[in-house]
């Protein structure tokens, strides 16, 4: 599936925040919202003034980048969402979180969303006892992450768990980092959900 692969941290500097995107990196003072903390071929200049519609697009934009999306699939996140019972922008959210790269993210197995990604796509993980390799493949409460035999050879994997704590992992999700394994306790609440967000914008602005 299509990814952006541009600079990652011209997309934090064009939102004006730090998305995180790239591991390690974003916590150091090589951090390009550190150096250069304007809008991309802006030197100088403050972030402007925005009217609502810059607003929401701006929020749509952020979660977008945040989960490393590309318009379409985003928009699929939305129409689903506006389907399902209850409010959209939760329902947005929590079909984002479910994802499985953001969920190893989540459980501390990757430094960074995109980096999940790349393990998942790679097959380096389980759900359930079986590779899935698919990014957005939508785990359910209930299931086990866990590495696969070709991801226990992975050190990259190793060293972020190592460096994750369990007290980073949403309630949502458990880990064992004796064991490599993550489970989905249930589906996660918007107050489960620690993302930068204002999911309201980004339904006005679909709702247009
Ligand atoms: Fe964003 Fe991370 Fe780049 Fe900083 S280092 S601008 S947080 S992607």
């Amino acid at each position: 599936m299509a990814r952006y692969v541009g600079p990652r941290c011209k997309l934090c500097r064009r939102e004006g925040e730090k998305l995180f995107l790239k591991g390690e990196r974003c916590l150091t003072d090589k951090c390009a919202m550190e150096r250069h903390p304007y809008s991309p071929g802006e030197k100088g200049k403050k972030y402007a003034k925005e009217s609502d519609y810059s607003k929401q697009l701006r929020e749509k934009q952020k979660a977008k980048r945040l989960y490393g999306l590309l318009e379409k699939q985003f928009k699929g996140y939305y129409s689903l969402a506006a389907r399902q019972k209850g409010i959209t922008g939760e329902n947005l959210l929590r079909l984002l979180e479910l994802r499985l790269d953001n969920a190893v993210y989540r459980l501390g197995f990757a430094f960074s969303r995109s980096e999940a990604r790349q393990f998942v796509k790679h097959g380096h993980f389980m759900v359930n006892g079986r590779v899935v390799n698919i990014p957005s493949y939508r785990v359910e409460p209930g299931d086990i992450i866990t590495l696969s035999p070709q991801g226990q050879n992975v050190p990259r994997i190793k060293e972020s768990a190592e460096s994750s704590s369990k007290a980073q992992v949403p309630v949502w999700l458990e880990v064992d980092y004796k064991n490599f394994t993550g489970k989905v306790a249930e589906v996660p609440r918007r107050e489960q959900i620690e993302v930068p967000i204002q999911e309201k914008l980004i339904v006005e602005l679909y709702s247009k």
